[in-house]
Parts: structure tokens; sequence; C-alpha cells
């Protein structure tokens, strides 16, 4: 492999781990293409990537780390368990799936993928065993993914560990201010999924405006020009320069080098405020009130 020194710089967690801020995703990447994007990042210095059971491809991101030839310690690999297995006892055991396909001994970062409203007994249940398998060195931090402040009010009354991180949808078009408070207030590090509009594209219903891509919107075309970056670059450094931690997807070598190459330049106070402007209030994706695992029927095969 190329011998390239990791680009992102890092965040620390509540319980000192460290994470890079920006990251590999690799849902929709396909069996076929997640192993070899997965190897490309991390040629290009990539350290984080972020799967889950529900994608389908952890197998092959095991796969694109170890083809990499790079040390494990060295990588930050994020998994989630999927609503489908929440429970103590089933989410232990799905955590154990999770790290079979992998081919690891621990995960770095262990999320519930989405809050379950209407059986929150069995979210804190399932958050129970992740704070297990924290304590038994099995995952270094723990989290949650799509929790809003009510959410994570609900759980941390009923739990101990604080988490570590809460990745949600957040983008130009749908920015979450109020979340991303709660989540500073406790500690907690937002994480951006879809990132530069990934769910906007697929997701016709949510389009805010004419420019449903946040990439051909002219603002950010505007100030892509002004800064000599891409579109993607710019929304990109937009989550840095807040303080956020990022995810983007791609399975093109090109838009993979790209989507890491925006630490050489910052955005202005007054660009990033231009951009959080853009924001619409509707969000692309699923609603976490009503979410469950008959709303998004995902089957984890073992
Ligand atoms: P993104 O905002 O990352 O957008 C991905 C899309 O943009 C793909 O179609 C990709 O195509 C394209 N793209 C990537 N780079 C560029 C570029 N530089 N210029 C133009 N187009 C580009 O959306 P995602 O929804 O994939 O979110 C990112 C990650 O967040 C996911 O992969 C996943 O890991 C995580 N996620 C988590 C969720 C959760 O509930 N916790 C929900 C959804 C996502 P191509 O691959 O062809 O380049």
């Amino acid at each position: 492999m190329k011998a390239i020194t990791p680009k992102s710089p890092l965040l620390t967690l509540n319980n000192g781990v460290k994470m890079p801020a920006l990251g590999l995703g690799v849902f929709l990447s396909t069996r076929e293409q997640t192993a070899g994007a997965v190897e490309t990042a991390i040629a290009d210095g990539y350290r984080l990537i972020d799967t889950a059971a529900a994608y389908s491809n952890e197998r092959q991101v095991g796969e694109g780390i170890r083809r990499s030839g790079i040390d494990r310690s060295e990588m930050f690999i994020t998994t989630k368990l999927w609503m489908s297995d929440y429970g103590y006892e089933r989410a232990l055991r799905a955590f154990d799936v999770s790290l079979r396909k992998l081919g690891l001994k621990h995960v770095d970062l262990y999320l519930l993928h989405w809050p379950v409203p209407s059986a929150f007994d069995a979210t804190v249940e399932s958050y129970k065993a992740a704070e297990k398998l924290l304590a038994d060195g099995r995952a270094r931090a723990i989290g949650v993914s799509n929790f809003s402040p009510k959410h994570l009010e609900n759980l941390i009354e009923r739990t101990k560990v604080m988490p570590a991180v809460n990745q949600i949808e957040l983008n130009p078009f749908f920015i979450q201010r109020e979340l991303r408070d709660t989540d500073n207030r406790l500690g907690i590090v937002t994480q951006s999924w879809s990132p530069i509009g990934g769910d906007f594209n697929r997701n016709p219903r949510a389009s805010p405006s004419a420019a449903r891509n946040p990439l051909e919107h002219p603002t950010i075309v505007k100030l892509a020009t002004k800064y000599g970056k891409t579109p993607a670059q710019v929304v990109l450094r937009w989550h840095i320069d807040h303080g956020l931690s990022t995810i983007p997807k791609s399975v093109r070598p090109e838009r993979i080098a790209e989507n890491i190459n925006i630490f050489d330049f910052a955005l202005s106070q007054d660009d990033i405020a231009t951009i959080d402007g853009l924001e619409t209030g509707m969000r692309a994706g699923s609603n976490p009130d009503v979410v469950n695992a008959k709303t998004i029927p995902i089957r984890i095969e073992d």
C-alpha cells in the first residue's frame, strides 16, 4: 500500500478516545464496491470507516482493511446495531455477528442505529448491552444515532454511560441547530450523515427547492469558485468548521480523494453563516420519532 499519513485531524470523545473528524461512509456501497473503496480510502489517508449491520457490507469493510495492509491500531471502525436486534441478549449476539463479519476483535465505536420510541425499553436494554461491551473492552466507545434531544434525555436518565457520539442527518439543508446544541451541552460529538446531501438525492419527497442537491445550490457553487475548491469540499469543510465529525460516502476513487482533501483551507465566519442560511427545516431521511424495525424493514443476514 502507499505509505500515506493520516489526513484527518482527531476529535477527543468524552471518554478520552480519539476519533478522526472525517471518515468514509459505506451505506449503499455494494458488496462488490466496498472492499475497494475502503482500501482506496485508507491509501488516501482515511482512518475512520463507518458501516452498520444493516448495510450488509461489514465483511467487505474487514476485507478492505486487511487488503490495505494497515495496522488495525491505526484504524477507527464504527458499526451499528440494527433495530430488529434490540434487547439486551439479542444486542450482545448481534455484536458478535458484526465482529465476526468484520474479522475484528473489537470496534472503536458501537452505535444504536435508531431510537425506537414505540419500544423504548428495548432501546434502553440495547444501550445497556453496549455499556457491557464497553466495559469488556470490545467497543472502545459507544453512542447513538438519530436520537433527538428528548430521546437522549430518556436514555440518559436510565443508563450510566453518556453516549460519546450522536450520528444524525445533517447538511446545509438541515442544519440541526437545536440537536447540535444539546449534544454539545452533554459532551457528545455530533457526527453528520448524508453530509453532502446524499439522502436528498435518494429521496425526492424532501425536495426543498429546485436545487435538490446541495452541491448544485448556487450559493455552494459560488463559494466553491471563491475558495478554488469543489462544492463537496466546501460543504465538508463547513461541517469541520462547525466542529462536527462527518462521514461522506463515495465508491469513486477521485471523489474519495476529493472528500478528504479539505484540511488546507477554512471558511470565513461569514461564509459559514451563509451556508447555515440554506436551512430548510426539512429532513430527507426517516423521522426518528416514528421509526421502528417495520418502517425500515431490513433483514440482517448471518
Ligand atoms: P452523502 O452525503 O455522503 O452522499 C453520498 C452520495 O454523494 C453518493 O451518491 C456519492 O456517489 C455522492 N458523492 C460522494 N462524493 C461526492 C463528490 N465529491 N461530488 C459529488 N458527489 C459525491 O450521503 P450518505 O447518505 O451516504 O451518508 C454518508 C454516510 O453516513 C453513509 O454512507 C453512512 O455511513 C452514514 N449514514 C448513516 C445513517 C444513519 O442512520 N446513522 C443514515 C444514512 C447514512 P458515489 O459513491 O457514486 O461517488
